[in-house]
């Protein structure tokens, strides 16, 4: 079994957070390090660790942190200009929390992808 971290209980309403939306496959809230002016994790309901531990069976929920992201952009007024999604993957990839995360990043021109 995973370890808990503070994603899940933000997503069980145990610490404050600025929620934007949940349903019953992912939670979205915004981060609370924001990188640019519109920055929000999308966060799968259920623990998978890392992108290393998806299975079949989280399918539903990868596909929902897409739509959700693509709705949130929307409500951020990001859609037309255009925005970045994120996963972050371990060391190298800079994953901080253990807790599988879709970052939306934007309302400012990010410049390109660099390591
Ligand atoms: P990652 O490096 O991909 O694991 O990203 C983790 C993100 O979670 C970072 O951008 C942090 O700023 C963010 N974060 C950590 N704790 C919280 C929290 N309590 N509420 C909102 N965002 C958080």
């Amino acid at each position: 079994m995973a370890e808990e971290n503070i994603f899940s209980k933000i997503i069980r309403r145990e610490i404050p957070a600025d929620i934007l939306y949940q349903d019953d496959l992912v939670t979205a809230f915004r981060d609370i390090s924001p990188k640019a002016p519109s920055h929000i994790l999308i966060v799968t309901n259920v623990l998978i660790p890392t992108a290393n531990d998806v299975t079949a069976d989280d399918e539903a929920a990868l596909g929902r942190l897409f739509t959700v992201a693509a709705k949130i952009a929307l409500q951020e007024g990001i859609d037309e200009e255009g925005y970045r999604l994120i996963v972050n993957c371990n060391r190298h990839g800079g994953q901080e929390v253990y807790h599988l995360h879709m970052h939306l990043l934007g309302g400012k021109p990010l410049g390109p992808l660099v390591a």
